[in-house]
């Protein structure tokens, strides 16, 4: 095969599984492929002995891959759905560019980007998602969890309180025992860099590690115009808020300098799928978080990680996030996925205008909410699924029950969205089957109640009144027949009966 055929045959599947090329977890497979190229000189046979090669080392994970046994399975179909709301996002206009800081301001108000990454790896980005920004206040919850992972829960906590504030994330205020709110205001991170400081910790955390740098001009841009933060530094410090031996301005300092952290939307969505997977990065496979820190940590930004609209968000979207001033949204879909979107424009109280919009249009067109019902609520996409699958399983179950004339089996499946005209192989409804079955309660609700189509014919050309003929299921050919005619008036004729009226309730009602 020429190279590109090469990567086509082993590398175009990746992006139908969402496992890209620099994965860190195909290094060998990679270096093994490019070398081969190499030796070749432009055409490599890919024969059983080179296949082997490449693909040994990454085995378990390729075959995972291709057997779609990923968190999600089509990942394909997944991405595109994630493009659209990408696009339909990306017409919202409106908020202001963040502009107290010129390496802020300098960002035009039409940069969007989204990136996502699956506790499996599988990854996918739309848009501006390779330009570099600030984290902000996106760092306050990576922040907390190292805290926590390395000085633990009891310790950070004497220090600061686990309550949103109701204020804004910058006032000058602590809770009843003199403690910052929560770690997700200023005063909380502020208090939080001290202890970590006071550790002697200096080195750049793992979980920040995926593209880690540290905007100096803004380090220095946020010191400068910072006297809200030294105003609650000293505020702090004359509460004793500090642990002893603390040095206030060497916190702050640091605070700053993680504000200033630089990522883009493909780092940061690792990040953020890191908590979304128990503290285990999913494209290297390392702990780089206990399971309690992300627990505290998912926590503490579902009730206060969006700063006024904290409430709000927890209601509507329902999962954890963190924004920051620059215009990042960190989204955490526990156990699922992370997401990274960042479009400067703010609103009012400091969140991203189209990282807001994007999170809300997510839940609605997928059941992530974290109180969305997995296992009804069937109008909502559910992509830890394969799509056929469900329809498969939908189709059996409603035949199964019509089979066996259980009508409240069928109810359920009503009140959870099932297509009750759903046909199997043979085209058979579940009205044929429960009319050749001579079921006559199921008939009934699946007339009266489901107001499904009964002229629909199967693949031998026989509609449900056939198959009750042929039966000889007298019951139910006279049920049949009543409703056959009241159906053909309902949805032809204009002027209606008393009957048909009520026959249209029914079908509003149910
Ligand atoms: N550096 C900003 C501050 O401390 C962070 C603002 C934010 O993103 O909320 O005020």
């Amino acid at each position: 095969l020429p190279p590109s055929g090469l990567f086509t045959g082993l590398l175009e599947p990746s992006l139908s599984t969402g496992l890209w090329t620099s994965d860190p977890r195909l290094r060998d497979c990679m270096r093994h492929l490019r070398r081969s190229m190499q030796e070749s000189a432009g055409t490599v046979m890919v024969d059983q002995k080179l296949f082997r090669k490449c693909v040994g080392a990454n085995i378990l994970l390729l075959t995972q891959a291709f057997r779609r046994k990923f968190i999600i399975p089509d990942f394909e179909v997944f991405a595109s759905n994630m493009d659209q709301l990408y696009y339909s996002t990306q017409r919202q206009e409106g908020g202001h560019v963040a502009d107290y800081i010129p390496q802020l301001a300098k960002f035009s108000p039409n940069l969007w980007g989204v990136s996502l990454c699956t506790v499996d790896g599988q990854r996918h980005s739309a848009g501006d998602t390779k330009v570099p920004f600030c984290l902000q206040s996106c760092v306050k919850p990576l922040e907390y969890a190292i805290a926590v992972h390395e000085i633990g829960t009891e310790h950070v906590h004497r220090y600061v309180g686990k309550e949103p504030s109701g204020l804004k994330f910058n006032q000058l205020s602590l809770n009843d025992e003199d403690k910052p709110h929560n770690p997700m205001v200023n005063a909380g991170a502020i208090v939080i860099s001290s202890l970590l400081k006071v550790r002697g910790f200096l080195g750049v955390p793992k979980v920040l590690k995926p593209s880690v740098c540290i905007c100096l001009q803004s380090f220095q841009s946020e010191k400068e115009t910072g006297d809200r933060n030294f105003a609650i530094g000293y505020y702090l410090k004359e509460k004793k808020c500090f642990p002893e031996n603390a040095d206030m301005i060497a916190a702050l300092d640091f605070y700053f300098q993680l504000c200033s952290i630089e990522v883009t939307c493909e780092s940061g969505c690792v990040m953020a799928a890191t908590l979304a997977n128990g503290g285990i990065c999913p494209i290297t496979g390392e702990r780089v978080l206990s399971a309690e820190a992300v627990r505290n940590t998912l926590s503490l930004m579902h009730s206060c990680g969006m700063y006024d609209f904290s409430g709000q968000f927890a209601f509507h979207v329902g999962l954890p996030a963190k924004s920051g001033v620059s215009g990042a949204v960190l989204l955490v879909v526990p156990n699922i996925m992370g997401i990274m979107c960042w479009s400067p424009p703010l609103d009012r109280v400091g969140n991203s205008v189209r990282g807001i919009h994007f999170c809300q249009e997510l839940v609605s067109l997928f059941n992530f909410h974290n109180y969305d019902n997995l296992r009804h609520f069937a109008r909502k996409l559910d992509p830890r699924r394969l799509s056929l699958d469900d329809r498969n399983k939908s189709v059996v179950n409603l035949m199964f029950a019509a089979y066996s004339g259980d009508v409240s089996a069928l109810r359920r499946f009503a009140l959870s969205a099932v297509d009750m005209e759903e046909k199997d192989y043979d085209s058979r409804t579940g009205l044929h089957v429960a009319s050749a079955e001579g079921h006559v309660e199921a008939v009934i609700f699946l007339t009266e109640m489901c107001k499904v189509n009964p002229h629909i014919k199967d693949r031998w050309g026989n509609t449900p009144l056939d198959d009750a003929r042929q039966f000889g299921r007298d019951g139910v050919v006279s049920v049949l027949t009543e409703y056959q005619q009241m159906y053909l008036c309902s949805n032809g004729s204009q002027s209606k009966t008393e009957d048909q009226r009520k026959f249209d309730t029914v079908k509003v009602v149910v």
